[in-house]
């Protein structure tokens, strides 16, 4: 099967409010899709649909062939999907190692594939004992995405990985997560404001302004054009 994600003419919001409105896309298997958009564009409001965090108020969301649009979070994660959320996704009061315990504790599975994520990420041992939140920023992101692979089984989401990032962080998780798709054979759904991540990693970019996903191509035409209109054109 080649479709891992399909969003068909989702439409979700919050109270009365519309946020997002007819958006469809594809993810298919071992593909990464990139979502740029500025800020309040509904990239993280799209994100939290398709998670269950939000109920759709119509369109479907597929999930290897199964409709997932409706389920609760904690069934949608069992099926096999990892997120990582832009801000938090650990506690940052407990040690490296309880943060990995509590979700081992509750997706059971996920046990068999913390012994792969070891080899990938040395510094889950290494750092078994310090408290998270003494982690730096980018260490911090690590265990982050570690707990959202825990339970990806085919497809990683993640909002904003390179939020508040240096430079030459940015471009290690690049790096990171190339490995990290080609060897654990996942697909990977990335929102990003800024372009340059997902200009590195992605197979297919959509934009998303005002909750409409309004272009998709590669990432070398598209991100190219984005940044034109932002610098020369203002708009
Ligand atoms: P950013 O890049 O700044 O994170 P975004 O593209 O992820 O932005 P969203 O966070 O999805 O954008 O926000 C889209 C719109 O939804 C914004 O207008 C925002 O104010 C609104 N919004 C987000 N969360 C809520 C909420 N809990 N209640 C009401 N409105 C919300």
């Amino acid at each position: 099967m080649n479709e891992v994600l399909e969003v068909r003419n989702l439409r979700s919001g919050y109270g009365q409010v519309l946020i997002l409105n007819d958006v469809s896309f594809l993810v298919r298997n071992n593909e990464v899709v990139g979502i740029i958009g500025p800020n309040g564009a509904g990239k993280t409001t799209l994100l939290k649909t398709i998670l269950g965090y939000l109920k759709p108020w119509s369109g479907e969301i597929v999930y290897l062939s199964k409709r997932i649009d409706g389920l609760n979070t904690e069934k949608i994660v069992s099926l096999g999907i990892g997120y990582v959320p832009e801000r938090g996704g650990i506690l940052r009061t407990l040690t490296v190692k309880e943060n990995i315990e509590l979700v081992t504790g509750i997706f059971k599975e996920s046990s068999e594939k913390l012994r792969e994520l070891r080899k990938l990420f040395p510094i889950i041992t290494e750092r078994a004992s310090q408290v998270a939140g003494t982690l730096s920023g980018g260490e911090q992101k690590i265990l982050s995405i570690v707990l959202g692979l825990l339970t990806a089984k085919k497809l990683l989401i993640m909002d904003e990985p390179s939020a508040g990032l240096a430079p030459v962080v940015r471009k290690k998780l690049s790096d990171l997560l190339k490995t990290v798709a080609t060897e654990l054979e996942l697909s990977l759904l990335i929102t990003e404001q800024d372009p340059s991540l997902v200009a590195d990693l992605a197979d297919i970019v959509y934009v998303m302004e005002r909750g409409h996903l309004v272009r998709s191509g590669k990432p070398e035409e598209l991100i190219r054009v984005e940044v034109l209109r932002e610098y020369y054109l203002g708009f």
